[in-house]
């Protein structure tokens, strides 16, 4: 299997080189160069499989440079960190299904795709004899799942900086409770912008990336889509019994792209898929691009899902090649169009397109809320905001004569304010976090000041 970019300028990537080139050198992002496809009874071999052996044949077939057997150790080891022994198990409640993605260490479906990212990072390493440094920003979520993925590992430090005081008190001990030596939270006295501002100045210092071998472990990534296409295959199966391997719908809250992007591949590589229905927040850019072809960028607004107050999604780009038929030259001007002017016009026959990959929905935040309340009262179960977007969305535009998988993306005790605000009735918190906020914590507050934090970065670096 070969990688290419989006713009063009890249082609002819083993899977290995994509990995560690993250972004693309011209820009882009990596794309297989062939979607595997799948034939009826592939599929139904894979229908009974244990999550991890799922994930090693479906990501096998695009991981075609890593012996079998070091690839199953990377997944097993992967998955042993999430507490139940589905993985990703999948509830019925209220007449959809919910497809659990929160077993993972910091309870939220970015631990599905960085636990494996982690593990295949510190192995290419150790490949090469070399070290990396990671840098990331984080409002909250992505942060915590990305330094439980690399915690331990000999030959990777990673600094994550996040504003001081302004996230959320779990998602702070999330991240300061973990002690390992290779890890540094940074608070910055400052915001979330503050920190996107600072690593990105630190990144755009070539001598400085490059003698530190400075990484990023953000969405982009293709492993990180590549690890998320298994949970769709694996919900199909979890329920292929009662509905005759028949089709299916998912909907997915959506932020960058990420996650419903890997769902898209999933169905062109012979998942059946009736309907992909793409949930957005009172941030709807996406949602206006679906329904209206409308793709123009608006102020961010917050909304009780944080992690899905985005405007400008990173994953986009991916899907804008497929919708161009993979005409590179095309993704570079509508990328260029694009920030020049903030925004995308679509002509009949791509809106056609879009209209048959997806459907779409916003829902506001006390259609959110309402949601989780009404949820709660008729099953008992309680949503995440997130998840309660999707779940909006599906009982909106599922169709009925199919079964609809709700991706639920966080646990709900991770955001128990919004949740007993709507509910009436904090979620009890899970045994991981049971006296979290006992244990020892480690932490540096500092300046949001480039030159002060690039001076610690290079104080720790490995
Ligand atoms: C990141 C995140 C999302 C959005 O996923 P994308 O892949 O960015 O679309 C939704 N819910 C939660 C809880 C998240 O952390």
């Amino acid at each position: 299997m070969r990688y290419q970019s989006t713009r063009g300028g890249v082609r002819g990537l083993s899977f290995k080189q994509a990995v560690m080139m993250g972004l693309a050198d011209d820009g882009g992002l990596l794309l297989p160069e062939t979607i595997p496809t799948l034939d009826a009874a592939e599929l139904a071999d894979l229908a009974s499989l244990h999550y991890p052996e799922l994930a090693f044949r479906i990501i096998s077939r695009f991981a075609d440079d890593i012996p079998a057997a070091d690839l199953r150790d990377l997944l097993d080891r992967a998955y042993a960190s999430f507490d139940h022994p589905d993985i990703t198990p999948v509830a019925r409640q209220d007449g959809v299904y919910i497809l659990e993605l929160f077993h993972g260490p910091t309870l939220a479906f970015k631990d599905v795709a960085l636990q494996f990212l982690g593990n295949l990072f510190a192995y290419l390493l150790a490949e090469r004899g070399e070290t990396m440094n990671i840098v990331g920003a984080t409002s909250g979520d992505t942060g915590s799942a990305a330094i439980a993925g690399v915690r331990g590992k000999d030959n990777i430090n990673i600094f994550i900086l996040h504003p001081h005081g302004r996230v959320s008190p779990i998602q702070e001990l999330q991240m300061t409770t973990v002690t390992d030596a290779n890890v540094f939270n940074i608070a910055i006295r400052g915001t979330f912008d503050d920190g996107q501002r600072i690593v990105k100045e630190i990144f755009g210092d070539l001598d400085f990336k490059s003698h530190h071998a400075l990484g990023a472990i953000n969405s982009i990534n293709w492993a990180r889509v590549l690890a998320q296409v298994v949970y769709y295959f694996y919900a199909w199966g979890r329920i292929s019994k009662e509905n005759a391997g028949g089709e299916v719908a998912f909907s997915v809250p959506t932020g960058n792209f990420g996650d419903i992007f890997a769902g898209y591949l999933a169905k062109r590589m012979g998942l059946p898929i009736r309907q992909l229905i793409l949930a957005t927040n009172a941030n709807n850019i996406l949602a206006r691009f679906v329904r209206d072809g409308d793709y123009s960028l608006a102020t961010v607004v917050e909304t009780p899902s944080p992690s899905m107050d985005i405007q400008i999604a990173s994953n986009f780009e991916r899907y804008l090649f497929y919708l161009y038929n993979g005409d590179a030259a095309r993704v570079c001007q509508a990328m260029a169009d694009f920030a020049r002017d903030g925004r995308l016009a679509f002509s009949s026959s791509e809106r056609q397109q879009v209209a048959n990959d997806f459907l779409a929905l916003s829902v506001d935040t006390a259609e959110t809320l309402a949601t989780i309340r009404d949820f709660k009262a008729a099953c008992g179960y309680l949503l995440d905001p997130h998840t309660a977007v999707g779940v909006r969305a599906a009982l909106t535009l599922g169709d009925k004569a199919v079964p609809v998988i709700c991706l639920a993306t966080a646990h709900p005790a991770k955001f128990g304010e919004a949740v007993e605000q709507a509910a009436g009735e904090a979620p009890p918190l899970p045994p991981s976090l049971a006296g979290i906020d006992q244990r020892p914590r480690r932490c540096e507050i500092l300046d949001a000041d480039t030159a002060q934090i690039k001076a610690y970065i290079d104080k720790h670096a490995r």
